[in-house]
């Protein structure tokens, strides 16, 4: 099993979005093994966003991640990583496929509703990031033995 960050953005929470997003992840099989509200400041935005600060657009990507709470979850299941970041879509909304979530619900390349980990390694950094250990619950899904077969669910 995986578990992987999503940052449900400013643009999903300021658009009343929160509902309609976890219930994509949850339709989808994923568990949610944490689930918090954060306002960010400027110190975990230009960690988070490291591979960007130098950017010109990294100003206005700070400042539109600051216009509101942002919610952090924590998704676990089999290949957690790769199943999320396919449901998240092409950064550009204008360009992401429709059945994304980017590209359901978005029209921008900056207020593109979720971030989401690009590797499981980044995963586990970015999961420490914005959780304290116990924040993140291992429990077992009631329905788990109906999401996966018997032989992935060894995995
Ligand atoms: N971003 C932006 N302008 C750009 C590219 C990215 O404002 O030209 C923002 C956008 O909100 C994006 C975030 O920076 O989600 C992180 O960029 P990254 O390339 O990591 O895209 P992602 O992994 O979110 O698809
Ligand atoms: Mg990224």
């Amino acid at each position: 099993m995986e578990t992987t960050l999503v940052l449900l953005k400013p643009s999903c929470v300021q658009r009343q979005l929160i509902g309609e997003i976890v219930h994509r992840f949850e339709r989808r099989g994923l568990r949610i093994a944490g689930m918090k509200m954060m306002q960010l400041d400027d110190a975990i935005l230009r960690e988070h966003y490291a591979h960007l600060v130098d950017r010109p657009f990294f100003p206005t990507l700070a400042a539109s991640m600051q216009t509101s709470p942002v919610v952090a979850l924590a998704l676990s299941g089999l290949e957690a990583v790769g199943v999320v970041r396919a449901m998240t879509g092409f950064t550009n909304g204008r360009k992401a496929d429709p059945g994304t979530i980017r590209g359901d619900y978005a029209m921008s390349n900056q207020q593109n509703i979720v971030h989401a980990s690009d590797s499981v390694e980044n995963a586990a950094i970015e999961l420490r990031r914005f959780f304290r250990p116990e924040e993140i619950f291992d429990y077992k899904s009631g329905v788990f033995d109906f999401l996966y077969g018997v032989d992935e669910a060894l995995q």
